[in-house]
């Protein structure tokens, strides 16, 4: 059997690692590189607020706590990451979970409007996949209320809906360019606010803060490293796909570990020190050469993605997402089959003997997690989906020819559990 490319790879370059060290140790703090990549980033986004923050979980924090009053609800969706939720109760808001539409995994018009009032302090509305949410229908329905709308484009950068880019729709938009987003400063993000008076005030909050650690940048560098040597395609050819094969066909738990993610599903009141620091020169400079690439790089996706859809879209309940020509740059092809942890199971366990590198999406649905009883509603779209998303590789590297491979296993295996 032939070892497959790996599932995930990071967009890093060589200027990630010695250029990047040689900046932040190197060249005296300055302004100047924070302020070029903000006008390139407002140019590209098609913005005209723009400004960088630590992270994009700490521009969530900051975009509800000056959207609401402290104790107002905000409408957002289970389907997240535990620290988003975390963010939203850090600055002041009560959680109201909205289920999620089955196919583009966000929420929806439908499901938002019966949970909103006129005293909802703002709407949070998540683009996951890189596939866009609805969200100038959602627009629509909250400005006759007044309620500001957020977009979380952590995972969609660089998709538009009519020409207009994702978090730039709304009232107010965030971005992330953490490790494993398609702009890479290690820690990052940015936030678009249509609003005057609340840039002014977020910018102030976000200006004030301390310029993150160079030891926390190295040390997260050195992990990227590690991951990067781990997922080079002749290593993982020859040795890390086989670790990892082996962990998911005898559910190792130490190996499994390594490509985990939401581990920790403890809820936090507060914001954490680690996601205050403000990004260097470096780190600035480290985005401005990668935003030439964001559209070539989601191009190419978006071709994959079309060749997923071909290979799978016969297949008796397999359900893809949207094809919105336009509006989606799949940052993964999230598919799912029947539905329900067990069939997910089976169905990965088949992907991984028969030499594919496959996983399943790890987030969770908060509106069932105990530490967010208090917020707890029924979302029956959102439990299913945690149960039986499945991601597809689609970036740039990704050769066509583990595409059409991962169809073939996949189609051979709906064919033998339909007969
Ligand atoms: C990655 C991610 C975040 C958090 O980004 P950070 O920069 O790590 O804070 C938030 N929302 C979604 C949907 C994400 O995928």
């Amino acid at each position: 059997m032939k070892a497959p490319h790996a599932r995930y790879r990071l967009y890093t370059s060589w200027q990630s690692y010695l250029p990047f060290l040689k900046d932040l140790l190197l060249r005296p703090v300055s302004r100047a590189d924070a302020d070029l990549f903000r006008s390139r980033l407002a140019a590209f986004l098609g913005a005209e607020r723009v400004t960088t923050v630590p992270m994009c979980r700490t521009g969530i924090y900051l975009a509800i706590k000056h959207s609401i009053r402290s104790g107002q609800e905000v409408v957002m969706s289970p389907y997240t990451i535990v620290d988003v939720v975390n963010m939203v109760i850090a600055a002041g808001g009560r959680p109201v979970f909205a289920d999620i539409d089955r196919s583009t995994c966000a929420v929806s018009a439908r499901s938002v409007e019966p949970l909103i009032h006129a005293g909802t302090g703002a709407v949070l509305v998540t683009h996951l996949h890189g596939i866009a949410a609805p969200i100038r229908e959602i627009r629509a329905l909250c400005e006759s209320l007044g309620i500001p709308v957020i977009e979380d484009a952590a995972q969609a950068f660089g998709a538009a809906v009519g020409g207009e880019r994702l978090g730039t729709i709304a009232d107010l938009g965030v971005y992330s360019f953490g490790t494993y987003k398609n702009l890479n400063s290690w820690y990052g993000g940015a936030i678009a606010c249509k609003d005057p008076e609340r840039f002014a005030a977020i910018q102030r909050e976000a200006d004030q803060m301390a310029v993150r650690a160079r030891a926390a940048l190295v040390s997260r560098m050195l992990k990227g490293l590690m991951t990067d040597i781990a997922t080079h395609p002749w290593i993982f050819r020859l040795l890390s796909y086989w670790i990892f094969r082996w962990g998911a066909l005898h559910d190792v738990r130490w190996i499994n570990r390594f490509v985990e993610t939401e581990l920790d599903l403890s809820r936090r009141d507060y914001v954490p020190p680690a996601y205050l620091g403000r990004m260097t020169p470096a780190q600035h400079r480290l985005c401005l050469g990668q935003l030439d690439r964001v559209d070539r790089a989601n191009r190419v996706r978006i071709e994959k993605a079309g060749r997923y859809r071909d290979g799978l879209q016969d297949i008796d309940g397999m359900l893809l997402p949207p094809a919105a020509v336009g509006t989606a740059i799949y940052t993964y092809y999230p598919i799912q089959y029947r539905g329900g942890q067990a069939e997910r199971r089976r169905l990965l366990r088949h992907l991984s003997r028969h030499g594919c590198d496959v996983g399943p999406q790890h987030l969770k649905n908060c509106a069932d997690l105990p530490a967010f009883g208090d917020f707890r509603r029924n979302c029956p779209n959102a439990r299913r989906a945690a149960d039986s998303v499945v991601l597809l590789p689609t970036y740039p590297g990704y050769p066509d020819r583990d595409v059409a491979h991962n169809l073939e296993v996949l189609v051979d295996y709906a064919s033998k559990s339909s007969s």
